[in-house]
């Protein structure tokens, strides 16, 4: 146990989410419990991370939240570990929003994108429909997340976007998707800033330079793919060509990377399956899924067409997932480390004060604050 590599997960306490400041200290060894000696209070080692209060070995957990990650049906889970039905799907639901936490903390974070493709896939749930909006980042192949909803509207666009947009620097961005026209509507709604004027009210929205939106239509007969027809919505083609250029050396306006992405999903999803009979109960099982998949795919799983010619030791080629690309990771992550993660808390804030400060929170805010 180490005591300098945790941080204490007390909501109210003022040293919270803080790493190596001495604060902390080991309260059992036999019971695997810190304390942090500014809130006095004590906690478990797995706090915060998957395994918290699991009776199950951590091992084990890993093992089979690996399996549900790459497709492996529920059932096969629970006949080849004796598992309950439920315990393995609430493990699936766990992974899923750690997941989306660990998502939210390091991939949700403002980056030079470049270009960004996005698609929906149509699932079959019980009862009806479902449609799944996501978007990859071209360059590092990294996923930006996903979002959920009934129809496929501007609502579920416009979530997707806003998502995308939590990733973006003002930087060009060069978006490619298909035809659907709530695109169009959701970035020019989400991309843009209020202009500061000093004056009460509302202050005018102005949108973002540098956003460019390129779109690939499909016709089809029947279930062939008889035309395709490119073009460009915002922008020049000199624009559009440059950022394309700059994010996959060419190769002209196209959706064939996120097209991939959907058929790892299809792949590794059992919920996703066309015409598979493993349809999903709940939309929440599905959104747990895709993020629990979406996380492991970005931090867990190395991508062919990302490796580096090596340099020292021989090695040819060094593999690299879309978080290294991204400089998010330095390595892969095992499953175990993706799950163990702990997403620290935001820095303490003092309470707003009237008055003059009492030493003690003087002191206090020069401890938990420098
Ligand atoms: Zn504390």
């Amino acid at each position: 146990m180490d005591a300098q590599q945790v941080f204490c997960p007390n909501p109210d306490c003022p040293a919270r989410g803080q790493v190596g400041q001495g604060n902390m200290g080991v309260h059992s060894r036999k019971e695997q419990r810190y304390i942090c000696h500014v809130c006095k209070l004590t906690f478990a080692a797995r706090t915060g991370t998957v395994f918290y209060r699991l009776r199950t070995a951590a091992e084990t957990v890993t093992l089979v939240v690996t399996l549900l990650a790459h497709g492996c049906p529920v059932q096969a889970i629970v006949v080849a570990f004796g598992l309950d039905e439920r315990t393995v799907q609430d493990w699936q639901l766990r992974a899923g929003r750690h997941c989306e936490r660990v998502h939210e903390h390091l991939v949700q974070q403002p980056r030079d994108l470049g270009q960004v493709q996005a698609d929906e896939i149509r699932v079959k749930r019980q009862g009806g429909i479902v449609w799944l909006a996501m978007a990859l980042q071209v360059s590092t192949r990294l996923w930006l997340g996903a979002t959920l909803s009934a129809r496929r509207d501007l609502i579920l666009i416009s979530a997707l976007i806003q998502k995308v947009r939590t990733c973006a620097l003002c930087r060009p961005l060069l978006f490619c998707m298909d035809g659907l026209s709530s695109y169009v509507q959701a970035i020019h709604l989400t991309f843009r800033e209020p202009v500061p004027t000093g004056r009460r009210g509302r202050p005018r929205l102005r949108p973002w330079d540098g956003i460019y939106i390129a779109q690939v239509v499909k016709q089809y007969a029947g279930h062939a793919v008889t035309g395709i027809e490119r073009r460009i919505v915002q922008g020049t083609s000199a624009q559009v060509n440059a950022l394309i250029h700059a994010t996959q050396g060419g190769g002209g306006i196209n959706s064939a990377y996120i097209e991939r992405l959907n058929a790892t999903f299809r792949a590794c999803l059992v919920n996703l399956v066309r015409r598979g009979r493993a349809l999903a109960r709940q939309e929440t099982t599905l959104y747990q899924a895709a993020y629990l998949m979406g996380t492991i795919y970005n931090f867990c799983t190395h991508h062919d067409s990302l490796r580096v010619a090596g340099i020292i030791g021989g090695h040819k080629w060094l593999p690299r997932t879309p978080a290294m690309a991204a400089g998010l990771a330095d390595h892969r992550w095992t499953v175990n480390e993706l799950l163990s993660y702990r997403v620290p808390l935001p820095n303490w804030m003092p309470p707003k004060h009237r008055g003059r400060k009492s030493q003690a929170l003087k002191a206090l805010i020069a401890r938990c604050c420098s």
